[in-house]
């Protein structure tokens, strides 16, 4: 089955062409196809291409909105062009698979689309009203496009954290906040999670109800998961991404009396302060330089900056809080994970926030360490009581599968 994977933003779009089907999905010969990315929605798009291990093809055109850059595409990939003989027509796009930010109370699991669930999906606006019309606006193109019959599947990034207990998700405001308001924790990145436990528990050869571990999913956006028996029972993320770990833009956890404070200080709006709080903190607030963690490293060595190396410091320390908080939480467990773009590739920032947590029984072993990057593998040493595993994560994949597992009828195998 060729499932096309979306995931739609504002003014980018991001897919993966994968074939995979049950058998596929359960001897790990899923067959990616093409991947690739679009920028510059609404104006004149760049959109780049990967077909297999060939190089990237860029292409450039005026596409008004995300019906038009599927158009495009469709009608790139199906030219003779394009490389990709796998696809000769729309007829050979089985099914599409969407990236769905917020599912809310409503979606607890991936969910075929059809017009109730779409109506769920736009409930959830009120949610997330940056990123759910974008994954909207994603779905109904793709139904012009392919036609009522192409099976459309939902995987959102909040349902893996359903399993969160009351004491976890709700803030200690008036409940009537949460009655009325569905004002609580959701957590995000769920997708992200749940793949690399997955992973985890493949490579160690164990069952979901031996899964106990702590998932650090370190990229431009953070976040970790406290996973016990293969379920979410905790997550930094909140009500929005902007809760918890610092991250490229974000500031994470903040008093929030900061907010009217900013607002009167600089006068700015709340919705101002929020961008703020979004867009120009965490590590770029603070080094006043970058929101790239690779970047901050290089200049970390060259000219030991002040204020990039208390970004770097400031972001490990708040991972390292969050890994003590979930132990607590968990009372125990076997193993952190790291993944993400600075979770998979940057020993030096694991090596830091797994710093000083010997007590924990946590020993890196500094030679793995640096071995594994872009891999997966263990970094601890063999004597270390909880294990450290960098494994990379792969959201698209995991869409592709439930793609097919949910068309199939079949639960999902992660
Ligand atoms: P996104 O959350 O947008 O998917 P990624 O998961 O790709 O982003 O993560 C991006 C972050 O990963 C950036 O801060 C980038 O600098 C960082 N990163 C990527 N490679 C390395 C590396 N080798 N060392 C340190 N940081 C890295």
């Amino acid at each position: 089955m060729n499932v096309l994977v979306l995931n739609s933003g504002s003014s980018s779009l991001k897919f993966q062409i994968i074939a995979t089907d049950l058998e596929q999905i359960k001897q790990r010969k899923d067959d990616r196809i093409a991947k690739g990315q679009v920028e510059g929605v609404g104006g004149e798009a760049i959109l780049r291409i990967r077909y297999r291990d060939q190089p990237v093809e860029t292409l450039t055109a005026a596409l008004r909105d995300v019906g038009a850059v599927l158009d495009y595409l469709m009608r790139y990939i199906t030219s003779d062009r394009s490389p990709i003989s796998e696809i000769k027509s729309a007829a050979d796009v089985h099914a599409v698979g969407h990236r769905v930010v917020h599912g809310g109370e409503l979606f607890t699991e991936s969910t075929q689309i059809d017009d109730r669930v779409l109506k769920g999906i736009e409930e959830c606006i009120d949610l997330a009203p940056l990123h759910n019309p974008n994954n909207i606006k994603g779905i109904l193109a793709a139904r012009d496009l392919f036609g009522k019959d192409v099976p459309q599947v939902a995987v959102f990034d909040t349902s893996f954290h359903h399993s969160l207990g009351e004491q976890a998700y709700l803030y200690a405001i008036p409940y009537h906040l949460y009655r009325r308001h569905k004002i609580r924790r959701y957590g995000f990145h769920g997708t992200s999670h749940r793949y690399v436990a997955f992973r985890y528990r493949a490579l160690r050869g164990l069952t979901r109800d031996q899964t106990n571990i702590i998932t650090f999913h370190l990229g431009n956006g953070c976040s970790a998961a406290a996973i016990k028996a293969g379920n979410s029972v905790d997550t930094s993320m909140g009500m929005t991404p902007l809760e918890g770990l610092v991250m490229g833009t974000r500031a994470g956890d903040l008093d929030p009396a900061i907010v009217s404070l900013i607002a009167g200080k600089e006068g700015l709006s709340a919705s101002e302060v929020d961008t703020l709080l979004n867009t120009q903190s965490g590590l770029l607030g603070i080094s006043g330089l970058t929101n790239d963690m690779r970047e901050l490293q290089a200049e970390l060595k060259e000219h030991d900056d002040r204020r990039v190396r208390l970004a770097v410091e400031i972001f490990c320390y708040r991972a390292r809080k969050y890994m003590g908080a979930y132990l607590a939480a968990l009372g125990g467990t076997d193993a952190v994970v790291f993944t993400g773009g600075i979770g998979e590739n940057s020993p030096d920032i694991r090596a830091r926030i797994c710093a000083g947590m010997e007590w924990a029984g946590l020993r890196v072993d500094p030679g793995k360490n640096q071995e594994t990057v872009g891999s997966e593998g263990k970094f601890s040493t063999e004597d270390s009581k909880l294990l450290a595993y960098a494994i990379p994560t792969d959201e698209e994949l995991l869409i592709a599968q439930d793609t097919v597992q949910v068309i199939r009828g079949v639960p999902h195998s992660s």
